[in-house]
């Protein structure tokens, strides 16, 4: 018996193997052709749904979007991103690829089942190292640079159309056989399909059952019997027709919009960079010289969100920010990243009471975060410490100002620097940006994104008085000799990286400070003793003993940056809506981030691109209501 499982873990498939064909012990099904799985993939989904001319046919910034029922071992993705890069455009475009398991399989699984196809051994690689972890939801993975985007949904799939936003090119229904799995074959699931199609929308399935060609008709599906492969004497394929549209026809091919994107911090250069790399002429505009100038700029910024008690919304975002991030900044590579692993020290009894209900409360795998008692946390971090905590080991530290420099080099973005954006108008159909500066330069965009931290607000054409914070945060760098640095971030009130070797300087940075009240600009003594302060409570011998009166401030250098939260904490982003609720079409926010932006960031840049672009979306809509820009606006007093 499957042990019960409390979210946000997911139940792995259970496999008995025969010779190299998996089985599922849920279902009692194989996952595969015994004959040639690769083979049967190629001839049921991509040659019906005549994947050879179509991807051929995508234009530059273009995508094609393929749904699945039932990832299983991945075989049909792999199969079909092998066949995006023999036939599919040489240019920019993107091959989306949506797909739900309700019983993933683990990761020794996955890599057991696509050892046996030597033919797939790269892209089987790439997606095996970007696996995510055994938790429910809506999973992204950015492959292949960009050029492939995978949206794995783990959980059942009726939740997974209802909560997903896309429209399909064309279907792969790979649920086990009707008779085993009645539930991924029901008149319910027909209905979803029609609402993530479009006319022309194909599919195809191995399957030749009666009702569910009667099925598929019923909800606008005109379907045909083909040949079936190996043994199976026939399978059908389709193309949605509904009775109110017309066929379809080739339109006149759309000009990619032009996208403005104001502030050249972390938020606003992943997003840009994102844009670009999808084929997108986006231009990036910073009244600093150099990206990452404001807040985004410290030389060390841990990779870490808080995971709440409750599995709510707000956790599963935080959760799917984090995952995301780390596969982002795997990808990017070690030239900023550093994933030393992370601790979430149970610096104090209100800590340690909210971790201790926090693993009651939720079941994480090991390989997202596992409780460590003090030794182990020792042994991992390299530091004295009075308590263990959370052990995160995909975290780690970044440099977010150097990684701001690379994203933003991209030859597709076009840079603005110095140019101080004093007001954001429409003009003509498309929006303005008007230059502070006397030279009274402007820049011309089809769309807009305001990724300006603290200063967002202030760019909101007509929004006066919405809910945004400024919270001063000041860094201290302490010098390598002052410092037992840990080999990996330590976390509690405040954060301590492990050493860092910048010219000329070995340094650890430590912080921050979190004040809603100053807008000092420089670094004070005053605050940075109180990060020594705050930091040697939660790791009393970050001191070492010859320096226990600690170093004097004027020893010390420091960086501030002013961070942009909201009135509940959370990240916003999405297209702006009025006080009205009216959307101004072309605007949108990416801001809020607070002092979590390596963690949200990657995640919600790619969120935003993916509404910039028309392509699938990321998020469920669950959690897309989540950063919604209307609940920026005070609200309504009620009239007397
Ligand atoms: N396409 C897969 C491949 O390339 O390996 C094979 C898919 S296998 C035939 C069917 C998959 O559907 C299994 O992995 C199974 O766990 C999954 N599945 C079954 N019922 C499901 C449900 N209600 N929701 C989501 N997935 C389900």
């Amino acid at each position: 018996m499957t042990p019960i499982l409390v979210p946000p873990a997911i139940e792995p498939a259970e496999l008995t193997w025969h010779a190299d064909v998996p089985e599922s012990r849920q279902f009692g099904d194989i996952y595969f052709s015994r004959h040639n799985g690769l083979e049967e993939s190629r001839y049921v989904f991509i040659r019906h749904n005549q994947l050879q001319a179509r991807f051929a046919s995508v234009p530059e910034a273009g995508c094609f979007v393929v749904a699945e029922s039932g990832f299983g071992t991945g075989l049909n993705f792999l199969a079909t991103w092998q066949a995006w890069q023999t036939w599919g455009p040489s240019h920019t475009a993107t091959l989306h690829f949506i797909s739900v398991e309700r019983y993933p399989l683990r990761l020794q699984d996955l890599e057991k089942a696509l050892s046996f196809w030597p033919e797939l051994h790269e892209p089987a690689h790439e997606l095996i190292a970007n696996y995510p972890p055994l938790v429910r939801g809506a999973h992204r993975l950015v492959l292949a640079g960009g050029r492939v985007r995978l949206t794995l949904f783990f959980g059942d799939i009726q939740d997974a159309w209802e909560a997903l936003c896309f429209k399909a090119d064309a279907w792969f229904l790979d649920g086990f056989a009707p008779a085993v799995n009645p539930e991924m074959w029901q008149a319910a699931l027909f209905e979803q399909m029609r609402q993530h199609s479009k006319p022309g929308t194909t599919l195809a399935t191995f399957t030749a059952a009666g009702a569910i060609r009667r099925g598929l008709e019923a909800s606008g599906f005109r379907m045909q019997k083909q040949a079936g492969y190996g043994r199976k004497r026939e399978m059908l394929t389709g193309r949605f027709q509904p009775d109110s549209a017309p066929p379809p026809t080739q339109g006149p091919a759309q000009t990619a919009p032009e996208i403005a994107v104001i502030g050249a911090g972390i938020a606003g250069c992943l997003l840009a960079n994102n844009l670009a790399k999808r084929g997108y002429a986006v231009t990036l505009v910073d009244s600093a010289e150099e990206p990452g100038s404001a807040a985004s700029g410290n030389l060390q910024g841990a990779l870490y969100v808080k995971l709440g008690v409750e599995y709510n919304h707000q956790t599963q975002l935080a959760l799917s920010a984090l995952t995301f991030s780390q596969r982002y900044y795997n990808a990017s590579g070690k030239q900023f990243w550093h994933p030393t692993g992370l601790l979430q020290l149970a610096w104090n009894n209100t800590e340690r009471e909210r971790q201790r209900r926090f693993l009651e409360c939720n079941q994480y795998p090991q390989n997202l975060l596992r409780q460590v008692n003090r030794e182990q946390a020792e042994a991992l971090t390299g530091a004295k410490l009075e308590s263990g905590g959370l052990w995160f080991p995909g975290s780690g530290w970044v440099e977010p100002g150097k990684l701001c420099k690379a994203l933003a080099a991209h030859p597709g973005i076009h840079r603005v620097t110095g140019f101080t954006v004093g007001k954001v108008a429409a003009s003509d159909g498309s929006w303005a940006l008007y230059s502070d500066n006397p030279d009274n330069r402007k820049i011309l965009a089809d769309r807009i994104v305001i990724c300006a931290g603290h200063q967002s607000p202030h760019l909101v054409p007509g929004s006066e008085a919405l809910r945004f914070k400024a919270i001063r945060g000041q860094v201290t760098h302490m010098p390598g000799p002052l410092i037992e640095s840990p080999q990996a971030v330590v976390c509690g009130a405040r954060y301590l990286n492990p050493a860092h070797n910048s010219p000329g300087s070995q340094l650890s940075v430590i912080g921050a400070t979190f004040d809603l009240h100053s807008n000092e600009p420089k670094p004070t003594s005053e605050s940075h003793r109180e990060n020594i302060r705050e930091t040697s409570a939660m790791v009393p011998r970050m001191l070492p003993a010859e320096t226990a009166t600690g170093p004097t401030p004027e020893q010390l250098t420091g960086r501030v940056g002013f961070r942009c939260t909201t009135h509940d904490y959370q990240p916003v982003a999405g297209p702006f809506y009025d006080a009205e609720g009216r959307e101004l079409e072309g605007l949108y926010l990416l801001t809020g981030l607070g002092s979590k932006g390596l963690g949200y960031a990657p995640l919600l840049a790619e969120f935003i691109a993916d509404q910039l672009t028309g392509q699938p979306c990321a998020l469920p809509l669950s959690l897309a209501k989540r950063l919604a820009t209307g609940r920026m606006h005070q609200p309504k007093m009620a009239s007397s």
